[in-house]
C-alpha cells in the first residue's frame, strides 16, 4: 500500500481495558500510515499479515515516548515505547534501540500539531493498578515527568502547538515581543551506531579517552554511561568521549560556528545580549520543524543593550533559500555568506558570529572514570573565599583548565563518607549544576575540585555584582536556571538540603548554577548540622525540618521559594528582624516572607506555593520549572 509510512513487527502489551483482562504480550504487525497506527495478527511461518486487531487514529495521540524497562525485563522487552491516547497508553516493544528511536521520531513528527498534547507523562509502566514511576493508583493520573526537552522548552509548547496556524509561506520576521513559538518536536538524540559531529575539541585525559577534533565525525559505539560514550573516529581509533561535546550529524550545518542547534528564541536573545555586539547573529532551529531562523542583534539607536530581531529562512518551491526575495541561494551557508556582506532588507548585515561554542562545557569528571585527581596537576592562582570547610581557591588543572579547589580543613568534614559520595556526585551533570570534577584524597588536607564560575557567589552578585539595575526578566531567568538544576536533582531523587543564594554561583554569561548539593551531610560542626545550631539554615527551612528534621525534595522547594525571595530583594536576609528562635516559632505558626517590591503578584504567588504548610501540596521542581518558564514567555 502506497500510503504506508513504516511497518514493523513489535511485541504489544495487552491494554487491560477491563481490570480483569489478563496481561499478555503478543507479536503484532504494526503499520503506520498518515492517518493511523494499526496492528495486525500475522503468521510468523509465512511472514504474512492477517486480520486487523486494532488501531489508533493519529489525531487522538497525546504523547509518544519511551518507557523504562520493568525490573528484570526479558531481553525482547527492553526497548519499550508508549503511544498515549484517550484510552490510555498502548505499550509496544521494539527489537532494537534504533527501531524504537525511528518510530518515536516519526510518530512525534506526525502528531506534533495535535490538540491536547501532554506536558507530562509517566516514564514507567502502568502495572497491576499502579504507575511504577510515581506509585499513583489512578490510571488517568497526570504524568509525573515533564516531557524531556533539551531546549528547556516546556508546557506551552504543546498547548500552543495545537492552536497554532501554520506559518505563512512568505518571508517573515518573527514578531518581536510575541510569546515564544512552539519548538519542533524534540529530536530523540543520538543512538548507538549513529554518526555525530564534535562541537568542541576534547584533548584525551586518560588512555581510555578518545581525542575529539571540532567538526570531525565519530561513530557512537556504546552509551551505557550517559556522560561518557564509547566512540570510534575516522581512523578506527576507539575510546570514551564526553557526550555533551558532540551532536547528531543532521543537516550539515553543525560544522558552522553560527549554527546553534537546539537553541530557542530566549536562549538566542540571552546569548546575543551577553555579547551585545551590533550585527551579532546566529542561526537556530526555527519553531517550525526543519526550518531555520536567523537571530540578529542591532544597536541602531545607540542604546546600551541592543535589540534582537528574528528572521525565518524561507524556501522557494524549487528548494532555494532566501531571507529577502530576489536573493535566493542553493544552500544556507551560501545565503549566510551573502548576508554577511549585504543587509538586503534586514535591519543590518550579519556582521559578527555569536557562537555558543566559544567555550567547551564541563565534562562529568576530568576524563572517563577519573575521580581521583593528581594534586601535582593543580596550580593555585588566588583565593576565592572562605567556606564552611576552609579556603576555596581558583586554579588551573594541567595548566589550562579553570577549576575551583576547596581545601578541606582537617576535622571539618567526615571525609570517608564524602569520598564515597563523591563518586555519585560526579555523575550528576546539568548545565545549572556546578560540576564536581574530582577529589584529591591521597594527601591532607583533601581537595574537592569543581568547575570554576567567574562571577562567584549569587548572593554577592545580587548585592553588588549586577552592573545595571536588573530587569524583571533577568531576575526570573536566574530563578529559572536554579529551578532547572534542581529539577534535575529531583529527578535523580537527590536532596540538596542547603539550597540558598549563597550556594549558587554565577558564570561569565550570567547563568546561575547550584552548588554544594548534599554536602551538608558531611559537615562536622554541630552549629551547622543541628537545627538549633547558629549556622543551621533556619531561614531557608520549612516547618517540618525545623520541627522534625524531615528533609525531602519538598523541603528543597521551600528553600527555593526563599531563594526566589533573595533574588527579588537583591540579596536581603530573609526575616532580617527575627532571630532564629523567633523564626522557628513564627514560621511554624504561619508567618511568611513579604512580597518584594520587584516581584509582581504572579512571581510572589510562586514563592507562596513553595511555602505551603503541607509539604505534599508544594509543587515539584519540574512543575516549578514549567511555571517559571511560562511566566518568562509572558514577560517577553
Ligand atoms: P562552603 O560551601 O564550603 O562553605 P563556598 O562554596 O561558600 O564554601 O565557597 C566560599 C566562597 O568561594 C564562595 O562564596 C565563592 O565566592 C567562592 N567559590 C566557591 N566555589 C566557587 C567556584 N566554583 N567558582 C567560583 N567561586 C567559588
Ligand atoms: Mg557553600
Amino acid at each position: 500500500m502506497s500510503d504506508n509510512i513504516m511497518e514493523e513487527i513489535f511485541i504489544k502489551r495487552s491494554q487491560q481495558k477491563k481490570k480483569t483482562s489478563p496481561l499478555n504480550y503478543k507479536e503484532r504487525w504494526f503499520v503506520l500510515t498518515s492517518e493511523k497506527i494499526a496492528y495486525y495478527d500475522f503468521d510468523p511461518d509465512k511472514g504474512k499479515r492477517k486480520g486487523l486487531r486494532g488501531s489508533v487514529d493519529l489525531e487522538k495521540i497525546k504523547c509518544v515516548e519511551t518507557v523504562q524497562p520493568e525490573p528484570n525485563a526479558p531481553q525482547e522487552r527492553m526497548h519499550a515505547f508508549q503511544i498515549v491516547y484517550d484510552e490510555g497508553p498502548l505499550y509496544v516493544f521494539a527489537k532494537t534501540e534504533d527501531v524504537r528511536a525511528q518510530w518515536i521520531k516519526k510518530l512525534k513528527e506526525l502528531v506534533r500539531f495535535n490538540k491536547d498534547l501532554m506536558q507530562k507523562y509517566h516514564p514507567c509502566f502502568w502495572a497491576d493498578g499502579v504507575w511504577l514511576c510515581c506509585q499513583q493508583e489512578v490510571k488517568q493520573a497526570m504524568g509525573c515527568k515533564v516531557l524531556d526537552n533539551k531546549n528547556g522548552f516546556t508546557s506551552k509548547a504543546s498547548r500552543r502547538r495545537g492552536s497554532r496556524k501554520p506559518l505563512p509561506p512568505t518571508p517573515t520576521e518573527e514578531m518581536p515581543g510575541r510569546p515564544l513559538p512552539p519548538q519542533p518536536p524534540e529530536p530523540t538524540g543520538p543512538t548507538v551506531g549513529m554518526t555525530v559531529i564534535a562541537e568542541y575539541d576534547y584533548p584525551p585525559v586518560t588512555p581510555q579517552d578518545l581525542e575529539l577534533r571540532k567538526d570531525e565525525e565519530y561513530t557512537i559505539l556504546e552509551m551505557s554511561d550517559s556522560n561518557w560514550w564509547r566512540a570510534r573516529d575516522k581512523y578506527g581509533k576507539e575510546g570514551y568521549i564526553p557526550s555533551n561535546y558532540v551532536v547528531e550529524a543532521g543537516n550539515g550545518l553543525e560544522r558552522y560556528d553560527w549554527y546553534c542547534k537546539n537553541m530557542n528564541r530566549s536562549q538566542a536573545e540571552k546569548l546575543l545580549k551577553t555579547e551585545n555586539k551590533d550585527g551579532g547573529f546566529l542561526i537556530r532551529d526555527s519553531s517550525k520543524a526543519g526550518k531555520y531562523t536567523v537571530s540578529l542583534l542591532t544597536k541602531g539607536g545607540g542604546e546600551a543593550v541592543g535589540s534582537c530581531r528574528h528572521y525565518n529562512i524561507c524556501t522557494t518551491s524549487q528548494g532555494q533559500f532566501y531571507l529577502a526575495e530576489k536573493h535566493n541561494f542553493g544552500s544556507i551557508p551560501e545565503l549566510i555568506n551573502y548576508h554577511q556582506h549585504n543587509a538586503a532588507g534586514m535591519v543590518s548585515r550579519l556582521k559578527y558570529i555569536v557562537s555558543n561554542r566559544a567555550r567547551p562545557p564541563s565534562t562529568a569528571g576530568l576524563g572517563y572514570g577519573v575521580w581521583e585527581i593528581d594534586p601535582h596537576h593543580l596550580t593555585f592562582i588566588k583565593d576565592l573565599g572562605m567556606g564552611q570547610f576552609g579556603v576555596v581557591k581558583y586554579g588551573k588543572w594541567q595548566g589550562q583548565h579553570d577549576v575551583a579547589i576547596k581545601m578541606i580543613k582537617e576535622g571539618s568534614m567526615s571525609e570517608d563518607d564524602f569520598i564515597e559520595e563523591a563518586k555519585i556526585m560526579m555523575k550528576l551533570r546539568h548545565e545549572n549544576l556546578v560540576q564536581l570534577y574530582g577529589v584529591c584524597t591521597t594527601q591532607r588536607p583533601i581537595y574537592i575540585v569543581t568547575e570554576f564560575l567567574s562571577n562567584g557567589c549569587l548572593l554577592t552578585y545580587l548585592r553588588e555584582g549586577l552592573k545595571q539595575h536588573p530587569t524583571v526578566v533577568q531576575l526570573l531567568e536566574m530563578c529559572k536556571d536554579v529551578s532547572e538544576g534542581m529539577a534535575y536533582l529531583e529527578s535523580k531523587q537527590y536532596i540538596h538540603r542547603d539550597l540558598a543564594a549563597r550556594n549558587c554561583l554565577v558564570d561569565g554569561n550570567g547563568t546561575v548554577k547550584v552548588t554544594d548539593f548534599g554536602l551538608s551531610r558531611y559537615v562536622l560542626d554541630d552549629e551547622y548540622t543541628s537545627s538549633a545550631g547558629s549556622k543551621f539554615p533556619v531561614r531557608w527551612s520549612p516547618p517540618e525540618v525545623l520541627l522534625y528534621c524531615k528533609f525531602s525534595s519538598k523541603s528543597d522547594i521551600w528553600a527555593y521559594g526563599v531563594l526566589m525571595w533573595e533574588v527579588y530583594t537583591l540579596g536581603r536576609l530573609p526575616y532580617d528582624r527575627l532571630s532564629n528562635t523567633e523564626i522557628v516559632d513564627q514560621v511554624s505558626r504561619g508567618l511568611r516572607l513579604y512580597r518584594p517590591q520587584l516581584a509582581n503578584e504572579k512571581v510572589y504567588n510562586i514563592m507562596c506555593r513553595c511555602w505551603l504548610d503541607k509539604a505534599d501540596e508544594r509543587p515539584t521542581f519540574q512543575e516549578l520549572a514549567l511555571i517559571v518558564q511560562d511566566l518568562l514567555y509572558e514577560l517577553q
